[in-house]
């Protein structure tokens, strides 16, 4: 008979943690599951991906992406799942939100997590359920947690790293970059190629000067050396400080590493973690209680948890200083997974086309939807509108759609613009024709009560 008091490892694979989802109102876990949205490949799984981002309290909002990377079996699912836990236990901002650690005995569960030597996560994963959270100004937005296969692991190649963590760092508001014991030359290294592309991304766009990509957290793992630096943030920034200065000796790469991931980021950030304890880590039937953990470990997690996931530090993805909502990141993974799914690794010139042609992609995709939802509301009545007055309504509602478009900083200059301007104009020529035939519709069925399969009949 199984043992209960025993910790049972947790396996939780996508269908268990579906499971998970469906006994939710029983089970205090966190609801949703890890959904693979970026194969091992690079390519989009985009179904699952439309389902996230476009579900109905989600597409409008603005996102905040916090995307962990880094070398495989470092923790890195066991940190997300932690920020799961964060989230799922704080939903409701009340009394009893500094407690979200929870019970000791609770087992962990979220992003699959375990020992052993098999990579455990291939590709981009994310968390289903987008949570919404509000930030100071009361304004909410949804936040999406996304889980990362390992960099330079044994068996990945080149071409799947580079791809994973760009994916990565494109895509994320904030980026962890979970490393173990130090920063080391190697990881800076790393990052300087991952990131390689990002400074000319934005040569092409109107920002010159500004860091294309915005927070950058180092998740420094089994800090020991508490002599030179204390765990946690300040010890983390101090260290940071020490390991990104540049020197007058140093060697010019050395250099233009330093020097390249200031440019890249607005804001870095470092974070020295313990050891979680062998009692932990050495045995095989863990699952995450915190009672097993080392407690020096705890405060430490706790508050680098909170330096990402508080509603004063929450970082709303931005390109080219325009916020992105849920449905523009949506033309942003296609438009950077098209580019990393062609072959070899993209030119640096075609990741600012890329970012241009999502750029327009999405300021077409918010207007398209000003001119639907003006029409739905216009025309929600039962009653039909005479010709005029939909005629008016329509002008009404192309013009906020317009409107909406060229609002939007464009980046790729004036014929790409003009390219995706057309294709918004026939994509609401024929939105216009829906809403005019279900206008007249409504005429047919008022004034002559004929039954619905007659009029389709009529009108086929
Ligand atoms: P990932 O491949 O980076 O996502 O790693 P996982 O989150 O799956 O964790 C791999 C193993 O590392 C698990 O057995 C954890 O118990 C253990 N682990 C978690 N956090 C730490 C840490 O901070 N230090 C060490 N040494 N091990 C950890
Ligand atoms: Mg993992």
């Amino acid at each position: 008979m199984a043992d209960a008091s025993k910790p049972k490892k947790q396996d939780a694979s996508s269908e268990d943690a579906a499971k998970d989802d469906s006994d939710s109102s029983m089970v205090d876990v966190p609801r949703g599951a890890p959904v693979q949205v970026i194969d091992n490949d690079g390519m989009l799984v985009e179904d699952k991906l439309q389902d996230i981002l476009m579900a109905p309290d989600v597409q409008d909002k603005k996102v905040v992406l916090i995307s962990v990377a880094g070398a495989f079996r470092k923790g890195k699912s066991f940190f997300l799942d932690f920020m799961l836990r964060y989230l799922h236990k704080t939903a409701d901002g009340g009394a009893g939100a500094d407690k979200w650690l929870g019970p000791g005995e609770e087992a962990l569960t979220g992003f699959s997590w375990r020992g052993g030597k098999e990579r455990e996560t291939t590709g981009i994963w994310m968390w289903s359920r987008p949570f919404i959270r509000a930030l100071p100004s009361g304004e909410e937005v949804a936040v999406l947690l996304m889980d990362t296969q390992g960099t330079f692991d044994n068996e990945t190649s080149m071409k799947g790293n580079c791809t994973v963590f760009a994916l990565s760092t494109l895509l994320s508001s904030v980026q962890v970059y979970n490393v173990m014991t130090a920063v080391q030359e190697d990881d800076l290294q790393h990052l300087h190629l991952f990131t390689e592309y990002s400074l000319q991304v934005y040569e092409g766009g109107h920002q010159k000067g500004v860091p294309p990509f915005q927070n950058l957290t180092f998740l420094v793992r089994d800090w020991s050396h508490v002599d030179s630096h204390p765990w946690g943030n300040e010890g983390g920034a101090a260290y940071l400080n020490g390991v990104l200065a540049q020197k007058p000796d140093q060697h010019p790469e050395l250099k233009q590493v330093r020097e390249h991931v200031h440019s890249c980021f607005e804001k870095l950030d470092c974070h020295l973690m313990p050891h979680p304890g062998f009692e932990a880590t050495e045995d095989p039937a863990f699952d995450g209680r915190t009672s097993m953990l080392r407690p020096a470990f705890l405060p430490v997690l706790k508050a680098a948890v909170e330096s990402i996931l508080s509603p004063d530090k929450l970082v709303v993805k931005k390109v080219n200083e325009e916020e992105l909502t849920a449905t523009a990141l949506l033309c942003y993974f296609k438009a950077y997974t098209a580019l990393y799914a062609a072959g070899d690794l993209p030119q640096p010139k075609t990741v600012v086309n890329a970012t241009a042609e999502a750029n327009n992609a999405a300021a077409k995709a918010n207007a398209f939807k000003t001119y639907t939802r003006a029409m739905e509301r216009q025309c929600s009545s039962k009653r039909m509108l005479s010709d005029e007055q939909f005629q008016v309504a329509h002008k009404a509602a192309v013009e906020a759609a317009l409107s909406a478009f060229d609002s939007t900083k464009k980046m790729g200059g004036k014929d790409l613009m003009s390219k995706f301007k057309e294709s918004l104009s026939a994509e609401i020529t024929d939105s216009h024709k829906f809403f005019l035939n279900n206008n007249r519709l409504k005429n047919m069925l008022g004034a002559f009560k004929t039954p619905i399969v007659l009029v389709i009949a009529m009108l086929a």
